[in-house]
């Protein structure tokens, strides 16, 4: 099937106010122009430098996604064209993202990750840490925090991945009662998009279930 084919297939299935994002690491320009003249406008990238590199080949109309962490030091070199930053996982980050944001003279959207998953390795700040945010979030006049982002533990164990995105879903729609400009759940990836979603996810990052498997050699 052609990558077109592959995207459709899983659009067609989600529910309407579910938004995939193609996740293009590690794959070539030529991979997303194909999609994007599919009418596919909604990338996700996990390096900055890569996602820079990606922007300035292919149509200015992308919606770029970083879905990685983050490092504090390059967040310069994408604040004037990323479309949202999902993997902002401490306070320090919002301070820099604010800064950057400013001198574009724009407002940008962030979602704050949130720590779900048992493993060490999985990025995210704590559900504490981020109600502190958003309660001191007027100081970040040129952010605005649109949503939670998590990623559940790599394990076979469907149960342990349920239970964890319930868990996000249960402190997303609570913080939400407060603040009600937080409208996006980014949750599920090629493995576990499916629990997600019915775990209300608004947002899946998909990548090798669109693109194929990743080769990293
Ligand atoms: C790579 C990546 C994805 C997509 O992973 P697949 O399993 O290929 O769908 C989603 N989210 C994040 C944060 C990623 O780094």
């Amino acid at each position: 099937m052609s990558l077109a084919e592959n995207y459709k297939k899983i659009h067609d299935k989600l529910p309407k106010e579910v938004t995939l994002i193609a996740v293009s690491k590690t794959k070539p320009v030529a991979a997303i122009q194909e999609l994007y003249n599919a009418g596919v406008r909604d990338f996700g990238e996990n390096k900055i430098q890569e996602m820079c590199e990606k922007y300035e080949a292919l149509p200015k109309d992308i919606r770029w996604h970083m879905i990685g962490h983050v490092q504090s030091n390059k967040v310069k070199y994408m604040a004037h064209f990323v479309t949202l930053i999902h993997g902002v996982d401490k306070s320090s980050l919002l301070k820099e993202i604010n800064k950057r944001a400013k001198t574009e003279n724009k407002i940008q959207q962030i979602l704050l990750q949130v720590k779900i998953a048992k493993e060490d390795s999985k990025q995210g700040m704590d559900l504490a840490t981020a109600k502190e945010i958003l309660n001191s979030k007027q100081q970040y006049k040129n952010i605005q925090i649109v949503g939670l982002m998590g990623m559940a533990t790599l394990t076979e164990d469907t149960e342990q991945i349920r239970t964890e995105f319930a868990s996000l879903n249960h402190a997303f729609l609570a913080l939400q009662k407060e603040h009600p400009e937080l409208k996006i759940l980014s949750m599920g990836m090629s493995g576990d998009y499916h629990i997600a979603i019915q775990e209300g996810s608004t947002m899946v990052r998909i990548g090798s279930k669109i693109f194929g498997k990743r080769n990293y050699s």
